[in-house]
């Protein structure tokens, strides 16, 4: 550091050898993941009043890993039947191996038991048999991790440091995914620094706020919303045995929810997703 300002990394190899040395950069972009722990020393915190998921996987063997679909049950459920918010996931990836997972939000207090190895478990038994998942097809122990949602980590900019991806809490609350935001927010930060560089002023990085916010600050704030509300049994209850069964309710959620929205349209989905903000409008900023 100098002053307030990021200067550089150490930089340890990893491996016996573990050399190490230092790499000075006028500006630095911080794309850790979601244990952030460069981001933390500069001072970031999550905010625990958003929503944040769990999520694990492994590899399996099977005789449909060439499927051309991938197949998302969002009806989980833990092994007592218990419905949770989530859900469970089967992507063949066409070389002999699937990849079967889990994911779950855990920031309601009702829902901060869940384990996801025992979800894991209960999930693998009960997908159809034809996919073939089983003990004896399982090519190794599952790999998680946190999955920081809706923007809830910050400060996301300093003056010569810009954070990216999960660092930032990235994960689209609707559906959990992250990889998308981690090359946008990338995208997005390498054009500040850009300016920030032919322009030669440092004081462009102050636009990436500003930019993320025009960018998903609304779409995550409704995000935040839909969460809470799916937090509460009664509607997620109402969710599964209502939405799920309607092919058009379903494709209007899924258009929401994956943030396909197109903005010169004006069909059932552009209008549910303005009433969502219109909710989101209503409540507190802070997410609670
Ligand atoms: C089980 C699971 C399944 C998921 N499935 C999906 C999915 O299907 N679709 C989807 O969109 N998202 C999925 N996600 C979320 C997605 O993986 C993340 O949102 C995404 O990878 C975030 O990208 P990132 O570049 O910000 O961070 P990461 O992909 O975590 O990359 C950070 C990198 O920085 C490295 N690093 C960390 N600290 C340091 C340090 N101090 N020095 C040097 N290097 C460091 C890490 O080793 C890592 O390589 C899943 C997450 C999990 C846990």
């Amino acid at each position: 550091m100098d002053g307030p300002s990021v200067v550089g990394a150490r930089v340890v190899a990893k491996g016996a050898d573990g050399h190490s040395g230092e790499v000075t950069a006028r500006y630095v972009v911080v794309a850790e993941g979601a244990n952030s722990r460069f981001g933390w020393a500069l001072g970031n915190q999550r905010n625990r009043a958003y929503p944040l998921g769990m999520a694990l996987r492994g590899y399996w063997t099977s005789p449909r890993h060439d499927e051309p679909w991938i197949d998302s049950w969002c009806d989980l459920r833990d092994e007592s039947g218990k419905s949770l918010p989530g859900y469970g996931w089967i992507f063949p990836l066409g070389d002999g191996r699937v990849n079967v997972g889990v994911g779950l939000l855990t920031t309601a207090d009702i829902w901060k038991g869940a384990n996801t190895t025992q979800l894991l478990d209960a999930f693998c038994k009960w997908v159809p048999a034809s996919w073939d998942i089983r003990p004896g097809t399982c090519l190794g122990p599952p790999t998680g991790g946190r999955l920081p949602m809706g923007l809830s980590v910050g400060p996301r900019s300093g003056p010569s440091h810009l954070v990216v991806g999960d660092a930032i809490g990235m994960v689209n609350p609707f559906n959990g995914e992250g990889i998308a935001y981690g090359y946008e927010t990338g995208r997005l930060a390498a054009e500040v620094l850009h300016e920030a560089l032919t322009s030669g002023n440092p004081g462009a990085l102050r636009s990436y706020e500003e930019r993320l916010q025009a960018e998903y600050g609304m779409y995550y704030r409704v995000g935040r919303a839909f969460v809470r509300a799916l937090s509460r049994p009664d509607v997620m209850k109402a969710c599964i045995y209502t939405g799920i069964r309607s092919r058009s309710i379903m494709e209007w959620l899924w258009r929401i929810m994956s943030n396909s929205l197109r903005p010169d349209e004006t069909g059932p989905a552009e209008a549910a997703y303005k009433a969502l903000v219109a909710y989101a409008r209503v409540k507190k900023p802070s997410g609670k």
